[in-house]
């Protein structure tokens, strides 16, 4: 099925969130002040039910990425079944995580299962690590990113910027990723979750961004590439770096993405929050490709509005 919106817009990437919990309370995510420890093993669908919805909207829709994400995916309890059945759907699978799990996880897998992983670290610095996140022990993450190296699997960085919280962490964290020859991108915070209403004292923006990062290099700009979510630079030594700047500079003119959560509702949009369950007429093709034509229309058309969901539930 071919489907398009007004803007020429179409659903290339899956992203599948396996569970709405998570091992880390990160500020973005959680409200630090209604904050609770929330690590649970929970698996809401089963591998066989969510293996069986992804091969369906795969059919409609000929996908190119499938990317598991949460939530923690790591914390679903049969996340290495999934991962290998899904392989057989055919488009490439990538994984959102943490970290935190991850040196377990790629221990289990062949190696050649997963496409690419984004690992999200956000300090360097144990201090500002747990200030974000709650949780010490920074180093499994770092154990994690270099047992999926060992394995050869593809990593890249995902850095979300706090305004007076981590920018300290811009120059070693790009250090870090240059070092190992790993992508890095860093990202402007969102108004979701908590933050809908007030995420502007914590905004630290591309441009702000830019100017630490050239008080160390020089960088000029690369051509974006379709439906990418970062805009990305070239160090004078050959080095690359990106930024996904949600709010200066949206890129919802050709986002391809379609989300579906833990509960097996899917959302076209992240500045939707009107879910759109798709379990209950799985079998049925008509139902299923006017539910995902719904998923389209919500698509905003050139801005990122926000969203009171948090992305520990609409999945990140
Ligand atoms: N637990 C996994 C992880 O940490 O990568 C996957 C899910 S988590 C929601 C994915 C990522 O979404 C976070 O690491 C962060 O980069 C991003 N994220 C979540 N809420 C955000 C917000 N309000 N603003 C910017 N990025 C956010």
């Amino acid at each position: 099925m071919k489907l398009n919106d007004v803007h020429n817009r179409t659903f290339k990437t899956l992203r599948v969130s396996l569970t709405n919990t998570c091992n880390l309370a990160c500020t973005y995510c959680v409200n630090d002040a209604n904050y609770q420890d929330q690590a649970q093993n929970i698996s809401i669908l089963s591998v066989e039910n969510l293996v069986k919805i992804i091969s369906k909207i795969n059919q409609t829709l000929d996908l190119q990425t499938i990317r598991l994400t949460g939530g923690e995916p790591t914390l679903y309890k049969d996340i290495i079944p999934l991962i290998k059945s899904i392989a057989q759907i055919g488009p490439k699978i990538k994984l959102t995580t943490n970290g935190f799990l991850l040196k377990n996880l790629v221990q289990k897998l062949d190696g050649n299962e997963l496409d690419s992983i984004n690992v999200s670290l956000d300090a360097l610095d144990e201090d500002i690590f747990f200030k974000i996140s709650k949780r010490r022990s920074l180093y499994k993450i770092i154990e994690g990113i270099d047992a999926a190296l060992a394995k050869g699997i593809h990593v890249k960085l995902n850095c979300v910027v706090i305004k007076g919280v981590n920018e300290s962490q811009i120059l070693p964290i790009l250090a870090f990723a240059f070092e190992r020859k790993i992508s890095v991108r860093f990202l402007e915070i969102m108004k979701m979750g908590h933050l809908y209403a007030d995420a502007e004292s914590l905004f630290f923006s591309q441009n702000d961004i830019l100017k630490v990062i050239n008080q160390k290099y020089t960088f000029s700009k690369m051509i974006r590439s379709d439906a990418a979510t970062a805009n990305y630079w070239q160090t004078s030594e050959g080095n690359k770096f990106g930024i996904i700047a949600n709010e200066t500079e949206p890129f919802c003119g050709d986002c391809n993405r379609l989300r579906l959560d833990s509960y097996g509702n899917i959302f076209g949009c992240l500045s939707s929050n009107t879910p759109i369950n798709i379990t209950q007429n799985i079998d049925n093709e008509v139902i299923l490709e006017q539910n995902l034509q719904n998923a389209m229309n919500q698509k905003q058309d050139y801005k990122f509005i926000g969203s009171n969901l948090s992305m520990l539930e609409i999945g990140g």
